[in-house]
């Protein structure tokens, strides 16, 4: 970690252990770029903050932050010890798996063991956010890790402002409704496109369309976050976006964001 946020950034002293589910209608919305950097936001801050990724299919937290190939060790012979990203704890699935070109077919109780023990057996110690990378959709995987989690903050949903992606927020606003989970709020990522040359701003994929679908659901809206291309070289690169790039306009718009989501946690307890 090299680069400090620089923008102001306050948050009160965060209620402890508290865990915040990042959940998305589908794959490829960018849940898991919003989950890394939303973990590592928080960590730079200074919190003692733990990341859990439970993707099985498609485990990218590891690539995001450069960690891929990290296998996991004990120093008690009982509990693992989380594998570290400067000050973040993090631990994903993608840890236990032997090669990243094996698909993981595990039958789904095996899969929810893996999840309780990645919770339950690891030295997280004292920590004061846990941020949780669950599986897409609104299906059996993301509702097991959902079940699994004791006492979750609360959701933050991901979406892009495409129609077909916004009917999946609806399911996932319902999904956590059922769970009586409270909905933190709605992130609308790939919102527009700013030309780095004349500034102008395009909307690729349209816009808004997360903040009507959270004000139609009676949900907060934590921001919109723009297409911007060094977010996929700093993926593939794994090096996380807000930590080498805390002077650009993500990083600005991100910053409201972990704001909006720390005082959402606060009043949700
Ligand atoms: P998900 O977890 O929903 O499957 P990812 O976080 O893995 O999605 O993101 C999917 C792809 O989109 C990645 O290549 C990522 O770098 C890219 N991406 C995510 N958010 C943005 C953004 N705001 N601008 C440009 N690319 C993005």
């Amino acid at each position: 970690m090299n680069k400090q946020i620089t923008a102001p950034f306050s948050l009160e002293t965060p209620p402890a252990d508290k865990s915040i589910l990042v959940l998305s209608g589908k794959g490829g919305v960018g849940k898991s770029t919003v989950a890394a950097n939303l973990a590592i936001s928080l960590s730079l801050k200074g919190y003692a903050t733990g990341l859990l990724d439970t993707d099985f299919h498609g485990p990218s937290i590891p690539k995001l932050l450069g960690m891929e190939g990290t296998r996991l060790t004990s120093s008690d012979g009982e509990k693992l010890n989380p594998a570290e990203c400067g000050s973040l704890k993090v631990i994903s699935v993608d840890f236990m798996l032997g090669s990243r070109t094996d698909p993981v077919i595990w039958r789904g109780p095996m899969k929810m063991n893996v999840i309780k023990q990645l919770f339950e057996d690891v030295n997280w110690g004292e920590l004061d956010y846990m941020i949780v990378d669950c599986p897409p959709g609104t299906g059996d995987e993301p509702l097991s890790v959902a079940q699994l989690i004791p006492e979750p903050a609360g959701a933050v949903i991901v979406t892009t402002p495409q129609e077909m992606s916004l009917s999946d927020v609806r399911r996932s606003i319902q999904f956590c409704r059922a769970l009586k989970l409270p909905v933190l709020g709605v992130i609308e990522n790939m919102s527009g496109f700013v030309c780095p040359h004349c500034g102008e701003r395009t909307e690729l994929f349209g816009s808004g369309g997360g903040e009507e679908m959270a004000s139609e659901m009676g949900v907060p809206f934590l921001g919109r976050i723009p297409i911007e291309p060094e977010i996929v070289s700093s993926g593939d690169s794994g090096k996380p976006f807000v930590n080498h790039n805390g002077d650009s306009q993500f990083a600005r718009d991100f910053e409201s964001i972990v704001t909006a989501i720390a005082n959402g946690v606060r009043s949700c307890i």
